[in-house]
């Protein structure tokens, strides 16, 4: 039997995809060695038991390595923080992650368990490269984000401090004409708003761990190391980014969208069920949903690492409480930075004018509330995961990216693919409801919403497992690169 062991990124967004892909290489006939950092895991199993009672028995096993963060029930629901995400994976899970590895070595024997064949790992864990070529198996790299994300990092990124663009000199870059400039150095790709591209390349200080974090892990020279990269993507959405990123790599294969993909597993086997929350999810969101009219209701979810001050959650409060709409709310509890406001008890007063029409919860199922036929609109920090599961479902949205590939994701969502209309970054109540009810009844949310139906189509025909792109490319990559 083969068996992949799959590293994400120790984050939400990148850890759900990874997952999905886990389930599907499992349901293809692969044991599975899913690998989670000791600190994520301790927060998971605070949220479920579904992952110890597989590890006893199944061919689908969960591992941990290290990554020297503190560990605490108290940090239980706070914000993960992305500089130290990378900085601790940059310097502390290439030697546990080999540790580990030789130790299923080792057990192979008593415990039955085959020997590893091949790593799938996140485009950010470049680290595990190393391993696969002491073992001489298999490698791919898997990037949960777009093409043209992919693309900016490794073509836009590298020229843009080559050219003195960055590190900017002075607060000019604040400013909207610097960001409304346009570059066109790509072939093939037209030209971008300097305000399109990822924002970790407009940090002031050319030492910023997240900037150099990408420029380390983001070279084709190391990449081109692994057998195959992956990109959670499909070729009709992405064309020329594609076309473009094929010059740089060596071996290149799309999948997705891995939510889909995944729920044509068979519910029997337990694993399709399997998630990984680092937040406690609140299931009876849907029970609500389901007393709502079609289409009624906005779905407001800022993701897992969008953070904002309570002006802004105030202003967003406001804009959805007099929209007179039905809005569905995820609230962390860490979504609001500040001292003074707890966002979660909400003023009486405003939980009193909103009691027929809003649900506020913490966390949810979030495909399976935008599968749901009440929902009508999406307002999304526009993570790459809530767009490309939006999509699937022909929900439109409305978009207030936060930071890292989030504007990107916002021009593509809003310029190339038609299905978004945009929120300023100085977001107030009056643009919120004015947005939400154009979006839920006027003609721009009608033209969006066609939009939204047509990629939905498409991707139905991509995950079809007779003949779907992405399906197939699922078993070219199993055939091509991890059983060889
Ligand atoms: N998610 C969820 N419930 C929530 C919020 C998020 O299931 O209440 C999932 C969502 O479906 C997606 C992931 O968490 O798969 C978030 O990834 P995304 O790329 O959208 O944003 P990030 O959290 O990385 O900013």
């Amino acid at each position: 039997m083969p068996h992949a062991v799959c590293i994400p990124f120790p984050a939400q967004g990148h850890i759900n995809p990874m997952l999905n892909l886990a389930k599907l290489l499992h349901y293809k006939g692969f044991h599975i060695t899913f690998v989670h950092t000791e600190f994520n895991y301790k927060r998971i199993l605070l949220e479920s038991s579904d992952h110890e009672s597989l590890n006893s028995s199944s061919s689908f096993r969960f591992e941990t390595i290290p990554d020297g963060l503190i560990s605490s029930d108290a940090l239980a629901s706070t914000t993960q923080d992305l500089t130290e995400l990378c900085v601790s994976t940059q310097k502390n899970l290439s030697a546990p992650f080999r540790s580990l590895l030789d130790r299923i070595d080792q057990s192979t024997d008593d415990e039955n368990i085959p020997a590893v064949s091949c790593i799938v790992s996140d485009g950010f864990m470049s680290f595990t490269i190393d391993a696969a070529e002491q073992l001489g198996i298999p490698h791919v790299l898997f990037y949960t984000l777009t093409a043209m994300t992919v693309l900016c990092f490794f073509q836009y990124y590298p020229q843009i401090i080559e050219r003195r663009i960055s590190p900017p000199k002075d607060d000019s870059y604040l400013r909207r004409e610097f960001m409304e400039q346009t570059i066109d150095w790509i072939p093939g790709i037209g030209s971008i708003r300097l305000g399109d591209i990822p924002t970790s390349i407009w940090a002031t200080n050319s030492y910023d761990p997240i900037l150099n974090f990408i420029i380390d892990q983001c070279s084709s020279t190391i990449v081109n190391r692994s057998s195959a990269v992956l990109i959670h993507t499909f070729d009709a959405l992405e064309p020329q980014a594609l076309t473009s990123l094929s010059s740089i790599f060596n071996r290149i294969y799309t999948i997705g969208p891995l939510s889909l993909l995944a729920k044509q597993i068979s519910p029997d086997t337990g694993i399709e069920k399997l998630r990984s929350n680092l937040w406690r999810n609140d299931s009876d969101c849907i029970e609500w949903l389901d007393s709502r009219d079609p289409a009624s209701v906005i779905y407001v979810n800022f993701g897992s690492t969008t953070v904002m001050t309570s002006r802004q959650f105030e202003e967003f409060g406001w804009g959805l409480a007099n929209s007179m709409k039905n809005f569905l709310w995820i609230v962390r509890p860490d979504l609001v930075i500040s001292d003074d406001v707890v966002p979660l008890p909400l003023p009486p007063e405003y939980l009193f004018q909103v009691k027929d029409r809003g649900k506020i919860v913490t966390w949810c199922d979030q495909v399976l509330v935008l599968e749901h036929p009440a929902i009508g609109g999406f307002l999304t920090h526009c993570g790459w995961n809530s767009i490309f599961e939006s999509l699937s479902f022909g929900v439109p949205m409305l978009c207030w990216p936060f930071f890292g590939d989030q504007q990107t994701n916002r021009m593509c969502c809003c310029k190339k693919w038609g299905v978004g209309i945009g929120i300023e970054e100085d977001v107030k109540r009056e643009e919120i409801e004015r947005i939400v009810k154009e979006v839920m009844e006027g003609e721009k949310g009608k033209e969006i919403k066609r939009k939204a139906m047509e990629w939905k189509q498409e991707i139905q025909k991509v995950v079809n497992p007779n003949g779907g792109s992405s399906y197939l490319n699922l078993d070219k990559l199993i055939e091509e690169v991890l059983l060889c």
